[in-house]
């Protein structure tokens, strides 16, 4: 309950400090409340991690879904965000009309990959960017199961600068506690890993004459943006005392966006597309009837 206040107090700081945020920020609050819904527990099977592993774990997973979970999960986001005023109707009429089918859409959110997420645009007249703006929300109640899940297989000699459970970059990174070890957060999951002070978490640059910060100061706390001349990418950093919770690294990462636009300015940017997964969505009628052996 208390993380739950904490969240909803963050929620209410940003909305107050970015009015013109709300209609996204309504659609974060929604996928925050749908990850305490019972679908997303993943009934996965998914191969052992080795030391030495370079494949994040949902990389091959095969994720049961109940049966008409991501029917109603996809169709409450669109009627949330058509409530916030954005332009969703093709994408309702292509699903009400059976030509986009709401499993793929979700199997592409989940895979992040936005090569398959832009050929879904591209077919269903999506002009406005609507599917790549709603895709890591639709996504993020089933990765945050993931990781859920799947945290205690991570190998603990994870060394990549992308997730270990879903192949996402990370939002930020968090210099924690007394001695600032340094941890890579994901938002798409919330799944957080350790990483080496003095590298860049993309190329693997670690000459620091090509590595730099740009530092802003806040009141309580210290933010910089770690920046590679080797490759262009930046990462934000923010000082914490604890972990941030994994429900929260997306509200984070949206109430630092002045850093992401300082970044931007001096044209460093993020990476641009997750590592690629492959991953099969399918959906059962019931754990009983498949533990039964029963076929309809
Ligand atoms: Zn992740
Ligand atoms: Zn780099």
């Amino acid at each position: 309950m208390a993380s739950r206040a904490a969240t909803q107090s963050l929620l209410t700081t940003l909305s107050l400090d970015h009015p013109e945020w709300r209609p996204l920020l309504v659609l974060v609050e929604q996928t925050l409340r749908e990850m305490d819904r019972a679908p997303w527990t993943p009934c996965v099977r998914t191969r052992k991690a080795y030391r030495g592993d370079e494949r994040p774990l949902l990389d091959g997973a095969i994720i049961t879904v109940a049966p008409g979970a991501i029917d109603r999960w996809i169709h409450r986001i669109l009627k949330t965000a058509d409530e916030a005023g954005t332009e969703v109707d093709p994408l309702v009429i292509a699903i009400e009309a059976g030509q986009l089918d709401p499993l793929l859409f979700f199997e592409a959110a989940l895979s992040q990959d936005v090569d398959r997420l832009d050929d879904l645009a591209r077919v269903h007249d999506d002009d406005r960017g609507v599917v790549r703006a709603l895709a890591p929300l639709i996504a993020m109640p089933m990765l945050q199961a993931c990781r859920k899940a799947w945290a205690a297989r991570v190998p603990t000699d994870w060394a990549h600068g992308y997730c270990p459970i879903c192949g996402g970059w990370p939002a930020l990174a968090e210099s924690r506690g007394l001695d600032g070890t340094r941890y890579l957060r994901c938002a798409a999951c919330g799944s957080g890993w350790r990483t080496d002070l003095l590298r860049c978490h993309v190329c693997g640059e670690d000459d620091y004459e090509k590595l730099g910060s740009l530092v802003a100061a806040r009141t309580l706390e210290q933010h910089r943006v770690d920046v590679c001349d080797g490759c262009q990418h930046y990462l934000k950093t923010i000082t914490t005392i604890a972990p941030i919770r994994p429900h929260d690294v997306v509200l984070h990462d949206l109430g630092t966006l002045t850093l992401d636009l300082a970044a931007l300015e001096r044209d460093y940017v993020r990476p641009a597309a997750a590592q690629r997964v492959e991953l099969r969505v399918v959906t059962k009628t019931s754990r009983l009837r498949d533990l039964l052996g029963l076929r309809s």
